[in-house]
């Protein structure tokens, strides 16, 4: 029985709840992910699309990914915060940010992607499989393996 997770953005104007348990938390270290989070890294939660909803506006912004995948990140338009993102090449999964969790100790990251472009001043865990860039086989591929 998943217990699911919900949160929201800053201001409040955004919401979303998941009915999934997280399949995946990935630390990713990526230039887009640390120019969009304000510091490091992002950390991405990994859910099926049909058990996640949303209210609010969302305001995304779409840019290619090494992949050629087009990334969209999803965020406020007020406030700014990062709410979740798309992925042309997983199109039936949603990647919400563990930063805008309402008890972010909900989920546990069990992985580091892009772990070769972290700044020197950020933390990747030692505890945690990590990859270089992308795991062999892609996202889809993790994904299966810990589905
Ligand atoms: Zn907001
Ligand atoms: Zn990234």
């Amino acid at each position: 029985m998943p217990n699911g997770f919900q949160g929201g953005c800053l201001c409040g104007a955004v919401r979303f709840e998941s009915v999934a348990d997280p399949k995946i938390v990935a630390h990713c270290h990526c230039v887009d992910c640390r120019k969009s989070s304000g510091t490091g890294h992002c950390t991405h939660i990994v859910i099926p699309d049909d058990a996640f909803s949303v209210s609010g506006e969302v305001t995304f912004y779409d840019r290619p990914a090494d992949s050629g995948n087009i990334v969209s990140r999803g965020f406020c338009p007020t406030c700014g915060s990062a709410i979740y993102s798309k992925n042309s090449g997983m199109p039936s999964m949603v990647f919400p940010r563990a930063s805008a969790l309402d008890d972010p100790n909900v989920v546990t990251p069990s992985m580091v992607v892009y772990a070769s472009r972290a700044p020197a001043w950020d933390h990747v865990d030692p505890a945690l499989p990590s990859f270089p860039e992308t795991p062999e086989g892609g996202p889809e591929k993790v994904i299966a393996d810990h589905g």
